[in-house]
This record gives structure tokens, C-alpha cells and sequence, in this order.
């Protein structure tokens, strides 16, 4: 792939030591993009300085939703080498969700190319404060001027980039989950496993519900019945019951995450069983009652680990190791953000340096 870089006349001032950045709200002073048309295929990469895109107020982009997304991080590794968590996985799963929205697919060299390629004129605005990180946000957005429902003939592909601020300003802390029963995010057979607007345009209701009672997030259940456990707004979730760590298996309806694959690997390395399988809310109130729910967390690219402390289902509230976080969750945060950072033994070979 060949990308024509131009770069900004204009330099933004770039956040100081130590300022607050939160999440997704300062840009770097580059973003790359790519057009696709139907017949000529992706063409003209380049990497061009961040700023306003023109579409027609027609794009079928904002009518009927045709667009997926990603989300990764490039860390600033404590030997000052920059690293990208397992690239080659957002690039596959780009082209599932692309096939599953009638996306053109992108080769996933030139998928974890550009992203390398961005992340590297921007390479200075990576923040190295412990925890910190540069998100990387590419998508792809439908762009034929067409009111048809169809899908589009023509496509961008971007990346973006926000350097952002540790996830747990205060450290490692246990977050309370809102067990919806009501409103529900995918079915089987939806689009529930790929990575899309739509799916958190479904969510927003429930969300707002939940903020507005003192929950940080939703856990989900299936669509159909509303009794199996499916996973949390933007994570994937874990179970320790009985000494044996249990997740949703993944049956189309819940986002295989990254984290998720991660953490699987891990604890089987550690010699830990996992069981992915269904696993229903009953199930789940019955471990809690009777004392067997020993962990709960969440499992995403944002948080990396999120150890529940709370969680809500009809009028009940659940307090999980008094509220307190895990042993396995505090160790399978340290070694995943201990790869990331460049501490620990990389055994998976999971990063890559740029
Ligand atoms: C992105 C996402 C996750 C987590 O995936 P990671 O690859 O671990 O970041 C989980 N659930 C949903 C709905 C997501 O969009």
C-alpha cells in the first residue's frame, strides 16, 4: 500500500506532563484515510492533518447506519519503544463486521499498516504517564449521496487518534453493573458480534437508566428470553464460581472481544479452567446467594481488567468479594498492562513494536 503523507502546517499544542486528557476528546494533528468505489476498489491512502470531512447530507452514512468501527491503543512501553496490542485481531474482526454490513473487506496488512503508519507521525503525542495511552479509533463510514436502501458503492476508511488518560484515575476499582431486563441490545442473527454504530445507538436507553440509578454499565441479557447472560455495554464478562472461570461463549449476539481471547489465554496458561457456555441469570443469583460467586469482571481494550463490585438484577443488589477486587483480577490486569508496557515476558508474542 502506498500512503502519501502530508503533513500539518499547523501543529496543535499537545497536552503537558501530567494534564488531564479523559477520553476521546483531544485529537493528534494526523488522521489517515482511504476511499473506496465500487470497481476501482480502496485507493488513495494518505495520512493528511486532522480536521473536518465534507459529505453530502444524502451519505447514506447518516441514514441508515452502514459503518463499523475499532478501537485499540498504542502504549509508550517504559523503554521509551511504542506497542500496539495484538493488531492483527482488530483486523480480522474489521472484516467480519465488514462482511456482516456488506462492507468492502480491507487485507489486513493494509489494515494494521496504516494504523502503524498514523501512529508513527503522531508517534510524539503518545503520553507516558503510567497508565495513559494513545486510542486509536479506525472506521468506515458509507458515502454514496443515495436515499436507497442498498448498500453504498462508495466508502472512507479512517483512523483517528486521542491520547487518553488511565481508565481508573484512582487506580484499580470495582464498578457496579446494572443487570437490564427490559430493554435488550442484539439478537442472534443481528448484529450483535460486529463492531457498529447501531449496536450502541440500541444500547443508550438502558444506559441512561442504569447512570441515572448509580450503575456504571449494563449487563445484557439475550434477546429472546432475557435469561442468559450475554455481556457488559463495551466489555465482555467473566465469572469466577467455584474456583472455575466462566464467560458467555460467543454465539453471534456478544462482541468477541480482544480482551476477552486475552484473558481466556492467560488463564489457561495459568493453569486455570474455563468454561465458555451458557450461563443464565438464575444461575448467577444462585452462585451469589449461596457464596459461590467469587469474582465478576469485565474484559475490554478501555479498562483492560474491571472487577464488579456491585450488581443489580430486578430489586436485589449483589455484593461480590466485598466489593473488593479479586486476586485473579488483579493479576490478570497486572500482566496484560504489564505486556502492554513493555514490563513483563511477551510469552504470546501479543505485541508489536513499531
Ligand atoms: C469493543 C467491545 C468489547 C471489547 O472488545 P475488546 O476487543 O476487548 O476491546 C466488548 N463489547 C462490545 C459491545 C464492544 O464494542
Amino acid at each position: 500500500m502506498d500512503i502519501k503523507i502530508t503533513r500539518t502546517k499547523n501543529p496543535k499544542r499537545k497536552p503537558e506532563k501530567g494534564e488531564k486528557l479523559g477520553f476521546g476528546k483531544i485529537f493528534t494533528d494526523h488522521m489517515f484515510i482511504m476511499d473506496y468505489t465500487e470497481g476501482i476498489g480502496w485507493h488513495d491512502a494518505r495520512i493528511v492533518p486532522y480536521g473536518e470531512i465534507s459529505l453530502e447530507p444524502s451519505a447514506m452514512i447518516f441514514h441508515y447506519g452502514q459503518e463499523m468501527f475499532e478501537g485499540l491503543k498504542a502504549y509508550r512501553g517504559v523503554d521509551g519503544k511504542t506497542r500496539l496490542f495484538r493488531p492483527d485481531m482488530n483486523a480480522k474482526r474489521a472484516n467480519s463486521s465488514n462482511e456482516r454490513l456488506c462492507i468492502p473487506q480491507i487485507p489486513e496488512e493494509d489494515f494494521v499498516e496504516a494504523i502503524k503508519a498514523v501512529v508513527k507521525v503522531d508517534e510524539d503525542w503518545i503520553p507516558e504517564e503510567e497508565g495513559t495511552s494513545l486510542y486509536i479509533r479506525p472506521f468506515i463510514i458509507a458515502t454514496d449521496a443515495f436515499l436507497g436502501v442498498a448498500p453504498s458503492k462508495t466508502y472512507m476508511f479512517i483512523i483517528i487518534l486521542a491520547p487518553s488518560g488511565a481508565y481508573y484515575e484512582n487506580g484499580l476499582a470495582p464498578v457496579g453493573i446494572w443487570i437490564e431486563d427490559d430493554y435488550v441490545r442484539a439478537v442472534r442473527g443481528g448484529i450483535g458480534y460486529a463492531k457498529t454504530g447501531g449496536n450502541y445507538a440500541a444500547s443508550l436507553a438502558a444506559q441512561v437508566k442504569a447512570h441515572d440509578d448509580g450503575y456504571s454499565q449494563v449487563l445484557w441479557l439475550d434477546g429472546v428470553e432475557r435469561k442468559y447472560i450475554e455481556e457488559v455495554g463495551a466489555m465482555n464478562i467473566f465469572f469466577k464460581i467455584d474456583g472455575k472461570i466462566v464467560t458467555p461463549m460467543l454465539n453471534g449476539s456478544i462482541l468477541p472481544g480482544i480482551t476477552r481471547n486475552s484473558v481466556i489465554e492467560l488463564c489457561k496458561s495459568m493453569g486455570c479452567e474455563v468454561e465458555e457456555r451458557r450461563i443464565s441469570v438464575d444461575e448467577l443469583v444462585e452462585a451469589a446467594h449461596s457464596g459461590r460467586l467469587e469474582e465478576c469482571f469485565g474484559t475490554g481494550t478501555a479498562a483492560v481488567i474491571s472487577p464488579v463490585g456491585k450488581l443489580r438484577y430486578k430489586n436485589e443488589v449483589f455484593t461480590i468479594n466485598n466489593n473488593e477486587i479479586g486476586d485473579l483480577s488483579q493479576k490478570l490486569y497486572d500482566t496484560i498492562t504489564g505486556i502492554q508496557w513493555g514490563k513483563c515476558e511477551d510469552n504470546f508474542n501479543w505485541s508489536v513494536t513499531l
